[in-house]
């Protein structure tokens, strides 16, 4: 049975790194579709006004604890998440457990960043098997060619980096159609992070929850999302469940 806290509505699956990834492993071997996702602070503010993605979010597989934040705002409802468990991270050692018979495409980020992410994830795991990569868009007229591109690769896992909304309601829009896909996942930033594009907080930051103050210095041009994942979010799980 799967331990799971409620924010704002939102299930998330309070598990460590390790657990996810022998859940996603699991994933991978069976047949069968799955969604995972990696909400945020800023995807839990969007999912209260935005009634089509928390729908999403509610039907995921698994939704993997991917902010500080959501920690520490669960433990002020009562509950624990006993770690922080990134998209970036997450794909990082799911892609360094994974051999030929699972092939990975990576759909999403600016051209060519998907490429060079695909390469760093090769040069870690030499059993890393790219099915493919394309930037692509979430746009509704650009779907039919995504999906025959995805089919036409036959991968088992599906990395997509449209940005959150985006990515997930477009995962959930069209997995059904591409059914060698076990796995699609939402990943955000993360192949800007693997491609080198992005450089990712020092360690101790992220430690002490700062990650956000790092991408926030790095991107100024975030300080709306700075704003809804700081200040609006707990602002609005306080509201729900007052002291
Ligand atoms: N992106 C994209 N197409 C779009 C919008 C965004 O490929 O229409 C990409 C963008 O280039 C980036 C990723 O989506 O690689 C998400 O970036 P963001 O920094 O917003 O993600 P976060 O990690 O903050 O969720």
């Amino acid at each position: 049975m799967k331990n799971r806290v409620t924010l704002l509505g939102v299930p998330i699956d309070a598990i460590t790194a390790s657990e996810a990834l022998t859940m996603l492993m699991g994933f991978l071997q069976r047949t069968g579709q799955h969604h995972v996702m990696t909400p945020n602070n800023e995807m839990l503010v969007e999912a209260a006004k935005n009634h089509a993605f928390a729908e999403v979010l509610k039907k995921s597989a698994l939704n993997l604890p991917d902010s500080r934040g959501l920690q520490i705002m669960a433990r002020w409802t009562g509950h624990v998440i006993p770690e922080r468990v990134t998209g970036v991270d997450t794909v990082s050692a799911l892609c360094a457990s994974l051999d030929e018979s699972h092939p990975v495409f990576l759909l999403g980020a600016a051209p060519g960043v998907a490429e060079q992410a695909a390469k760093t994830l090769r040069s870690r795991n030499p059993h890393f098997t790219v099915a493919g990569t394309y930037a692509g868009s979430p746009r509704r007229e650009e779907a039919h060619d995504l999906i025959a591109r995805i089919n036409a690769s036959q991968a088992h896992l599906l990395l997509v980096a449209f940005g959150a909304p985006a990515q997930d309601l477009w995962i959930a829009e069209h997995l059904h159609r591409m059914p060698t896909v076990r796995v699609a996942m939402g990943v955000g930033g993360t192949f800007d992070f693997l491609a080198g594009v992005k450089k990712r907080a020092p360690v101790f930051l992220r430690k002490i929850g700062l990650e956000w103050a790092w991408r926030f210095a790095q991107e100024p041009s975030r300080w709306r999302r700075m704003w809804r994942a700081v200040v609006v979010f707990p602002w609005l799980v306080v509201r729900r469940n007052p002291a």
